[in-house]
């Protein structure tokens, strides 16, 4: 039987402008037809199921390329990762995937869960065992010893090492390659203004995760591991928050460095929503010392639209199961994009669909609403050109054809 979606207007990830009085009709899993509400009698035909949503804007389902499944967000994270059993965590795991779907979020990738927990949930997914996005995982990050995310990682200190852990990876399964270029200030005793490996290393990864058909994302904070990554080729920057190597400054941009991940094509994920989610929970930020991770927001976000000025391509990932990261906050990336980064809505949903899923590979599957592909669509309530905030809102999901939530009720 086909499902037929039709609301005020459609959005195809593709950059193109709204349709108006849109609909989207799917058939055995795929999308049969992008079309509009006054041409559905001869698209759809009898026999199908139509859900009209009025108000409402249909769109490709959302992309998070940065979540840790078995990771609790609360604000003992750490505490709860690193004490609970593996039945515990995969309990989470379970959990978190349910509620990543249920607010849009129709692929996803996982940037650094134990192995056990994440090769088994991603085969669950598949199965049909349990409800969740479109999976793709790294298994565990791979971290220098007692590196960032050790506590869960593989850890690899010499180029021969980390070649190695890469090769382990991909034959446990790994969609893409999670490497840790600098501390991080989720793991104590780890600096987060120094580099974990020289450039050298990371392009022996990037060299090997290629030969064998796999991208590489790699956490930077200090400007010098970003540095690493971007002469190294790393695909896919994570946070690239430039921060100072002297601990009396917050951050050490350099345009020129961004003017290299341009020119490479590399895609950046930079976690841009954290301290917005705290404000908005009303949760006070932690107090900091000179070894700690420092922001200042309003200076990000002007470094940020600068590079999106020169051509940087921006993904939307948030960090999901850190303190106060929920699996359902998806929405929130866009919303900062737009209101504090002020790039445009259409520019802001682009790279929550159709860039997102180019990162991860994943572009001739799903990402956009065209005929053939996967039917992961959305519709949320209201129109998110004019306001972006209605992203949070999403009343119908469709995840590889198979009607999810509708009327906001989650059927899974
Ligand atoms: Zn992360």
């Amino acid at each position: 039987m086909k499902l037929v979606l039709t609301a005020d207007r459609l959005i195809d990830g593709t950059g193109a402008a709204p349709v108006r009085g849109g609909a989207l009709v799917i058939e055995k899993g795929r999308i049969a037809r992008v079309t509009t509400k006054d041409k559905l009698e001869r698209d759809a035909g009898p026999g199908s199921e139509v859900i009209d949503v009025p108000g409402g804007t249909i769109m490709p389902g959302f992309i998070e390329v940065h979540s840790h499944m078995h990771c609790s967000a609360e604000e003992d994270a750490f505490k709860h990762v690193t004490t609970e059993s593996d039945q515990v965590l995969t309990m989470r795991a379970v959990s978190a995937m349910r509620l990543a779907l249920g607010s849009g979020v129709t692929t996803m990738r996982d940037l650094g869960t134990k192995n056990q927990i994440a090769f088994p949930i991603k085969k669950a997914i598949q199965d049909g065992v349990i409800p969740g996005p479109r999976l793709l995982v790294a298994g565990t990050p791979i971290t220098t010893t007692g590196g960032h995310c050790h506590m869960f990682g593989t850890e690899a200190d010499t180029e021969e090492q980390v070649v190695s852990a890469v090769r382990q990876q991909v034959k446990l399964g790994a969609d893409y390659i999670k490497m840790m270029s600098t501390g991080g200030g989720f793991t104590p005793r780890t600096n987060v203004r120094a580099a974990q490996y020289p450039a050298e290393t990371l392009r022996a990864a990037v060299k090997d995760a290629e030969r064998l058909g796999v991208r590489v994302s790699a956490h930077c904070h200090g400007t010098v591991g970003v540095r690493n990554c971007v002469e190294a080729g790393v695909h896919n920057l994570i946070h690239s928050t430039w921060t100072s190597a002297n601990p009396d400054e917050v951050y050490d941009y350099d345009p020129k460095v961004a003017d290299q991940m341009a020119e490479k094509g590399l895609w950046v994920d930079p976690t841009l929503a954290f301290d917005f989610i705290w404000q908005d929970k009303g949760i006070p930020p932690r107090p900091t010392d000179r070894l700690s991770l420092r922001s200042d927001p309003p200076r990000r976000y002007e470094i940020l639209r600068d590079m999106w000025d020169r051509g940087v391509k921006f993904v939307t990932g948030l960090d999901t199961g850190m303190a106060h990261v929920e699996f359902d906050d998806f929405a929130y990336t866009p919303q900062v994009m737009v209101e504090q980064m002020g790039i445009k809505p259409m520019e802001a949903i682009v790279c929550s669909t159709k860039t997102s899923a180019e990162c991860l590979g994943v572009i001739g599957e799903t990402g956009t609403l065209e005929k053939g592909k996967a039917a992961d669509a959305i519709v949320v309530n209201g129109d998110p050109i004019k306001n972006i905030r209605v992203l949070h809102d999403v009343t119908t999901i469709v995840a590889r054809g198979q009607l999810v939530k509708r009327d906001r009720k989650l059927l899974v």
